[in-house]
């Protein structure tokens, strides 16, 4: 049986929000299923303000000119989108990883972009510092996690001009000051809900400077301007979202799920640190809390690890196809046993080697 999912998506939701997701497919509303009633019906409209304020309220962002949309096409969308809403003349982004990268491509297509930093000479292993952020473009891009080669960004820059960042795999995991950011995208499948819906929280203000004309699927305005719902929304999604958000807010919010995240990294990273038969592959300053990137110092034993973590019901710990090795992802609602299950593993097999 597969107890402890480390898989980096999608998806892992806490058991309680997944039991009153499946009950909604059978009964929702008096006896329609969630999947068949009409989205403009009061009790999905209630669903999607709910989870547009709770977006808010957990990111202590109410009341602050920001708005929340729950939008489709992943926050891959969101790499042209961006581009589409504030490119005017040009654009700085931080390459920390594939996603970035990929951010970058999408980007290029409508203007100039400026790489103020990169970390693809290394392998993505460090997330890069020190450099700046020219006053005169017209945004500055990051992406807070870097969900593949397993880094983390630990502080962000006092930017200049307005600030994007795709916290796709680490949003609502740790506390930010996360009114330094003037707009915020996030596919929901990693600490949110399933695939299908990405949240965007942006302000308002920072809308409208472009010169060019905008599609109106493309358009946050539009979108704003028909409270997230100008055509049928991802219905399930959202409201597994607002579940989980629900849940995340009754745990006692981002604090309480950051200490929780930091015991399991510490956890993690200990046994990677201090069992000779491991190795991380990340910069141990810029590790990532939500995924451990590692490798086995001898490839010899891969085959009876592998079978080692199988048999204790561990699921999804392998690295990604373009870094290898292994990964632990190690979302808000994994719990603290499952590590520990992890790092048994891993200790057995330095006393069997
Ligand atoms: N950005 C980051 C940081 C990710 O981890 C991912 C997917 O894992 C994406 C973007 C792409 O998201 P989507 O598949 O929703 O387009």
């Amino acid at each position: 049986m597969k107890l402890h999912n480390f898989s980096a998506g999608p998806c892992i939701l806490p058991k309680s929000v997944m039991q009153k997701a499946s009950e909604a497919v059978l009964n929702f509303d008096d006896g329609l299923s969630l999947l068949e009633i009409s989205h403009r019906s009061k009790p999905f409209v209630d669903v999607m303000e709910q989870a547009r304020a709770l977006a808010l309220e957990l990111l202590g962002l109410e009341g602050k000119g920001y708005k929340a949309l729950f939008l489709q096409g992943g926050a891959s969308t969101q790499f042209l989108m961006v581009a589409l809403n504030l490119l005017e003349k040009r654009a700085g982004y931080l390459n920390t990883g594939t996603w970035s990268d990929k951010a970058i491509k999408e980007a290029k297509i409508y203007d100039d972009i400026y790489e103020v930093g990169s970390s693809k000479s290394a392998g993505f292993n460090y997330i890069p510092k020190g450099y700046e952020i020219p006053e005169d473009y017209d945004y500055f891009h990051c992406t807070s996690n870097n969900t593949i080669f397993g880094t983390q960004m630990k502080s962000f820059p006092d930017s200049p001009i307005p600030m994007v960042c795709d916290m796709s795999s680490d949003i609502f995991s740790r506390q930010l000051d996360f009114s330094k950011f003037d707009l915020i995208y996030a596919g929901a499948q990693k600490n949110m809900g399933p695939a299908g819906t990405t949240l965007v929280v942006v302000k308002e203000d920072i809308l409208g400077k472009v010169s060019r004309k905008i599609p109106s699927m493309m358009d946050y305005k539009v979108h704003i301007s028909k409270g997230s719902m100008f055509n049928t929304p991802p219905v399930f999604a959202v409201y597994v979202s607002m579940l989980t958000m629900q849940w995340l807010k009754d745990l006692g919010g981002i604090k309480a799920i950051e200490e929780e995240n930091e015991k399991k990294a510490r956890l993690i990273y200990s046994e990677i640190d201090l069992n000779p038969l491991f190795k991380g592959y990340s910069v141990k300053e810029d590790r990532s809390n939500m995924n451990a990137t590692f490798t086995l110092e001898n490839e010899n034993l891969k085959e009876t690890f592998d079978a080692m973590w199988k048999e204790a019901g561990i699921n999804g710990l392998n690295g990604h196809r373009s870094v290898g090795g292994y990964r632990a992802s190690m979302y808000n609602a994994l719990s603290l046993d499952s590590v520990k299950a992890l790092v048994e593993v891993m200790s057995e097999l330095e006393s069997k080697a």
